[in-house]
């Protein structure tokens, strides 16, 4: 059998990488001002509280906003530019969908919110998320329960929504009939107590226990998820959490949620049978009623 001769080009030790440490050109400031966590409430017993923010220090007078600006110039090669020029040029960015520089910036989250939710949350699949685990720990004593007045009848209009508040007496009913469901708690500690496990002893708990996790998300896909979950065809307690999302963002990438408010968020999108129908001031060219009564509401925010 031949030995293979070692070649002489392969180093014998990895060669020494020589890191240099460049100070800033101007102070750095922290973007959360020295804060451990910013936490919003939501709902009875949820809460959003922001942990860490990439970048965190940003240089003095700027806002996070600056690495969007900076990632998008980084192509061209240009130097330090005025800050209205930055804005218009995040702007720019934000109408034209150029979507990759708000990729930069990344916000991570501590979330306290009930299965529901956190089921419909989940299905937003560019975060990264850990959760509290119900195999390893006991789930806490912590249910959801909406006010009367949040307690809605099913959506004439919409099958996946609820519109206005239930006569008083139904509502009453129905908080009644959560009692009876959180009233299971107790048997669910008495089980885990006798030794049940714990990831088999959680099946009886019901869908409004709160659950806890970490989310971290960049700017991007969380404009992504705030389009969707702030909208009014989301459910109200989902919009309660992103409306504290963006409360929560806003003090931080403020030139961006302007840009997302002014161009995304209240923006209407026109499809080309509707820019047909004012064109021609004709009916849209559809028999379908939901793409009518679509219509119909933008015509009404347009007030055409
Ligand atoms: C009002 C409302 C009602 C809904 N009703 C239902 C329902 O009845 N049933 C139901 O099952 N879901 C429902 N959903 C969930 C919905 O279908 C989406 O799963 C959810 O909104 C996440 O959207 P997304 O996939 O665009 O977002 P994300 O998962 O955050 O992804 C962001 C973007 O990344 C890209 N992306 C991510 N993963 C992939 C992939 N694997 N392949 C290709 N592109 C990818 C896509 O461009 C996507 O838009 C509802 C959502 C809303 C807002």
């Amino acid at each position: 059998m031949t030995r293979m001769k070692p070649s002489p080009n392969v180093p014998k030790t990895p060669p020494t990488v020589h890191v240099e440490r460049t100070p800033p050109e101007t102070p750095l400031v922290d973007v959360m001002n020295g804060s451990a966590r910013w936490e919003a409430r939501v709902l009875d017993h949820g809460l959003i509280a922001l942990l860490d923010v990439m970048p965190r220090l940003v240089p003095e007078g700027q806002t996070a906003d600056h690495a969007i600006v900076q990632a998008a110039r980084v192509s061209y090669g240009q130097g330090t530019k005025r800050l209205s020029e930055d804005r218009s040029l995040l702007r720019y960015l934000m109408r034209h969908r150029h979507t990759t520089p708000f990729e930069m910036i990344e916000f991570k989250f501590h979330v306290r919110l009930p299965i529901f939710v956190a089921r419909q949350w989940i299905r937003h699949r560019t975060a990264s998320v850990n959760e509290y685990s119900g195999r390893y720990s006991i789930m806490p004593d912590r249910f959801y329960r909406p006010t009367p007045a949040d307690v809605r009848e099913q959506s004439a209009g919409n099958r996946q929504g609820g519109d206005a508040p239930i006569d008083a007496a139904t509502a009453e009913r129905f908080l009644r009939c959560l009692d009876r469901a959180e009233s299971i708690y107790e048997q669910y500690e008495e089980l885990t107590g006798q030794g049940v496990a714990r990831e088999l002893a959680r099946l009886a708990l019901p869908l409004s226990t709160y659950t806890e996790w970490y989310w971290k998300c960049d700017l991007h896909n969380i404009m992504h998820f705030l389009s969707l979950r702030l909208d009014e065809h989301a459910q109200h307690e989902i919009r309660a959490y992103a409306q504290a999302m963006v409360s929560l963002i806003e003090p931080i990438v403020p030139v961006t949620i302007e840009a997302f408010r002014d161009y995304r968020l209240e923006a209407v999108h026109l499809t080309r049978l509707e820019i047909e129908a004012i064109r021609g001031d004709n009916e849209l060219a559809t028999t379908n009623r939901r793409e009518r009564a679509e219509w119909d509401a933008k015509r009404e925010t347009l007030r055409l």
